[in-house]
């Protein structure tokens, strides 16, 4: 190494030493929600985040010293695509986890909504603890975020968070609600040993009435999607007429946070592709053990819902991801009615149609127990506007609107019948084949009682005995809820 360079090097560092100094604004990572990222200091105000390659679709970071100061953030290396017109919300709350913190309040005088530096209509967050960074500009891979604060601690966050402590608090408000139409049920435990909850709303008839299945962050870091399930759960215990009549005529299952281990250390792949037997997690073992004893009770599942969401500039507000291809025209049909109870969001028509199907809850759902599987990809950060926490909520009362409507329209009737025809066969397989998978969990018994009629086949043209094999169990095809004809 030349004298020259040594020297230059040596400024350097003195420089950023100096600059430590000077300064102290700090940007920490790497807590719980937060992943672990490479921060940088430039000059006292100045930092970069090394974002990198690989599943980096969630970020939050504490700033600490920064009141009265403007703080630029350089996020470096970032799929630069979809997140040109993302634009990283900051707030100043004592806490994450308190319900308080995303209380919100409708604007006395809303203003108008605002343009981004980088493109996007920024709207009125006057009403919430959580605001929009309007001063965002890309260079090369790298998005800069500008922001001045106003209080020595800040939160930045990718999208609104949304945590487990946040939730299990929801959940113990509701389940302290003394009210016939609502049930909030622990159905098992993480790895970790984190709740998993799912919230019952409804006025009984679960074997009757379609019953709808709707679930977030089963990609855990995808924190949008807890929001909109949040919302849904707020929308259908409200007290208007529209919301008392659903929970009068259907059933609604709602799981907030599908996957909390994963949430809380921020993985993107950790429990999704798990609903199948071989590749199972404590997760997919209780959930699945939970959807089949339903089932067996004669309850009914109709539609499962799936929550996605983008990071920004991939789509608009709402686009369907995935259809099931051999029910196409009933995934068509329904997508088609969601779409109009959505009216005022921006949405895509088009269908992505890529992922795994079959080994996610709702294809375990579609397969065994004939629900409708739909995955949909919302996002609150949309490239033409922003949505408030408000507005992001309110997606979850049209997603539970659109599904009434749906049910009863021609075409929900027809999905109706042909999820108790499905629930007919599988009932009458389980009849003759229950005696085989006593003591086995769902996942494995679901599937190999679906083989069986091809195992014995099997067995037979090999001339082996199979008596043991078809053995008359107790007639669980006649439970309620098996009957054609609609549901009304
Ligand atoms: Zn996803």
């Amino acid at each position: 190494m030349g004298r020259g360079r040594l020297l230059a090097l040596s400024v350097a560092v003195s420089a950023v030493t100096a600059a430590a100094r000077a300064s102290d604004v700090r940007v920490v990572a790497g807590f719980d929600y937060s992943p672990k990222k490479r921060i940088e200091r430039i000059a006292p105000d100045h930092f970069a985040v090394h974002i990198g390659r690989g599943f980096c679709n969630w970020f939050m970071f504490r700033i600490e010293g920064a009141k009265g100061r403007t703080v630029t953030i350089d996020l470096s290396n970032a799929p630069i695509r979809k997140w040109k017109t993302l634009n990283p919300v900051y707030s100043y709350v004592e806490d994450i986890n308190a319900l308080d913190s995303f209380a919100v309040e409708r604007p006395r005088a809303p203003r108008k909504p605002r343009r981004a530096a980088n493109g996007p209509l920024i709207p009125d967050t006057s009403g919430q603890k959580w605001h929009f960074v309007e001063d965002v500009k890309v260079e090369g891979t790298t998005l800069r975020l500008r922001q001045r604060f106003e209080a020595d601690r800040a939160w930045l966050a990718m999208k609104y968070p949304h945590t487990c402590e946040y939730n299990e608090r929801f959940l113990d408000r509701l389940a302290k609600l003394r009210s016939s139409s609502v049930k909030v049920m622990e159905i098992g435990r993480s790895k970790e040993g984190r709740p998993i909850r799912l919230v019952k709303i409804g006025r009984g008839g679960e074997d009757r009435k379609p019953c709808v299945l709707l679930y977030a962050r089963e990609h855990p870091t995808e924190h949008d999607t807890s929001w909109v399930a949040e919302g849904a759960i707020r929308f259908l215990l409200s007290n208007t007429r529209e919301a008392r009549a659903i929970r009068e005529r259907f059933t609604f299952l709602v799981i907030p946070i599908l996957d909390p281990d994963g949430a809380v250390r921020s993985r993107y792949r950790n429990i999704i592709a798990t609903f199948a037997s071989g590749g199972e997690t404590p997760e997919s073992l209780v959930i699945a053990a939970w959807l089949k004893k339903w089932v067996d009770e004669g309850k009914r599942l109709d539609l499962a819902i799936s929550l996605h969401n983008v990071e920004s500039n991939e789509t608009r507000h709402l686009l369907c991801a995935i259809m099931a291809p051999d029910r196409i025209g009933h995934c068509r049909a329904f997508n088609s009615r969601l779409m109009q109870a959505m009216k005022g969001y921006h949405l895509n028509r088009n269908v992505w149609d890529k992922g795994y199907r079959l080994f996610r809850l709702a294809g375990f759902a579609g397969e065994y127990y004939g629900a409708l599987p739909m995955y949909y990809e919302v996002n609150s950060q949309a490239p033409s506007r922003h949505l408030t926490l408000a507005e992001l909520r309110e997606m979850g009362g049209r997603f539970v609107r659109g599904a009434a409507k749906y049910f009863a329209s021609r075409s929900g009737l027809r999905t109706f019948d042909e999820v108790t025809k499905l629930r007919t066969e599988r009932n009458l397989r389980w009849r003759k084949y229950a005696h085989l998978f006593e003591g086995e969990d769902a996942l494995y018994s679901e599937a190999w009682c679906r083989r069986m009629p091809e195992v014995v086949r099997l067995h037979r043209e090999k001339g082996y005995d199979v008596s043991w094999m078809t053995g008359k169990r107790k007639d669980i095809s006649r439970s309620p809820g098996t009957r054609m004809g609609g549901w009304k």
